[in-house]
């Protein structure tokens, strides 16, 4: 087991800001920790790398058990903050070494050059990092969590606020790191994590609600209720279609109908049966799967 976190509750105040949270990271998984603002990702995160303490519960990683006050199991931590805090004055490669003196690491400047290397930094490393675009930024944050070479890396909102081409660069980077690490990256947008997890945590208020392959939770045992896009040839009632059994709901969009079923039960049998009744012809059949996106309100809603 690379992560384990047992039982943590966190209150700022007498605000709960995780309740009970428990889960596990195994060797080599890249794991989204999804969540609405403010749902308790990065202060979980904080305790992870052992930047804040818990009221109660535990964490380790890789075995070890982490406390603020030992600060030598960050050697296996790689941590980049949400905001990804950078001294902007400093050039690329100076901060890089100061990172890399920070964890006492030796042929300091082989780590770095390898590291701008691996982080693709090499065109803009003589450069002040204030000078750097959004997407270059994170490329540094990437290199001073990975600068030690720590087996399990902490990534607080990686790509929030990047470009399209930025998110895809930044993306492609990560899928690398992680063949080789234990990683957790949290977001807030869907699309993120399924773009790059197998699996995800759903947290919402402080409490963790879903944990599971990304298909498997698109899947459901949310709602068993199935979506179907249908276009015939030629215009339709809505309350005929509405009495085709089955069916739940019935609206139009774009000259095609969306049909939801009442349950799990296979609903395009009777719609090809309403078809051939009616005269009319399919133009558009099609099973539409959930989006993780449409989870994640059902859940958090
Ligand atoms: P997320 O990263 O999912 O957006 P956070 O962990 O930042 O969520 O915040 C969880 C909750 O804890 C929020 O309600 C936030 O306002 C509160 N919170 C976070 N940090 C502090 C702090 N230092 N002091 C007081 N409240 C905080
Ligand atoms: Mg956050």
């Amino acid at each position: 087991m690379s992560i384990l976190i047992k039982d943590i509750t966190k209150a700022y105040g007498n605000q709960k800001a995780l309740d009970n949270v428990s889960f596990s990271i195994n060797k080599g998984e890249l794991i989204g920790f999804l969540g609405p603002n403010g749902a308790g990702k990065s202060t979980m995160m904080k305790i992870i790398t052992g930047y804040i303490r818990p009221n109660s519960g535990e964490v380790f990683i890789n075995n070890e058990l982490v406390k603020t006050e030992n600060p030598s199991i960050r050697k296996n931590i790689g941590y980049l903050p949400e905001h990804n805090p950078l001294y902007t004055d400093l050039y690329i490669k100076e901060y890089l070494q100061f990172v890399a003196g920070l964890y006492q690491l030796k042929n300091k400047n082989k780590k770095v050059s390898d590291i701008i290397e691996l982080t693709g930094l090499g065109d803009e490393q003589h450069k002040k990092i204030g000078a750097l675009s959004k997407g270059y930024r994170q490329r540094v944050g990437l290199a001073q969590a990975l600068i030690h070479d720590p087996s399990v890396l902490i990534l607080d909102e990686p790509t929030t606020g990047l470009d399209p081409n930025q998110l895809e660069e930044i993306r492609n980077l990560i899928r690398t790191i992680s063949k080789e690490k234990t990683v957790l990256l949290s977001s807030h947008i869907m699309q993120e994590v399924e773009a790059v997890c197998s699996r995800v945590l759903i947290i919402n208020k402080g409490v963790l609600i879903t944990d599971g392959p990304v298909e498997q939770i698109k899947k459901g045992n949310i709602s068993q209720q199935q979506e179907i896009t249908i276009e015939f040839d030629k215009e339709v009632k809505k309350e005929s279609l509405q009495k085709v059994s089955g069916v739940h709901s019935v609206s139009l969009k774009n000259n095609r109908w969306i049909i939801e079923s009442i349950d799990e039960a296979d609903i395009r049998p009777n719609l090809f049966q309403f078809a051939v009744d009616n005269k009319l012809v399919i133009l558009t059949l099609q099973q539409n799967q959930q989006s993780l996106e449409h989870v994640f309100h059902q859940l958090t809603k």
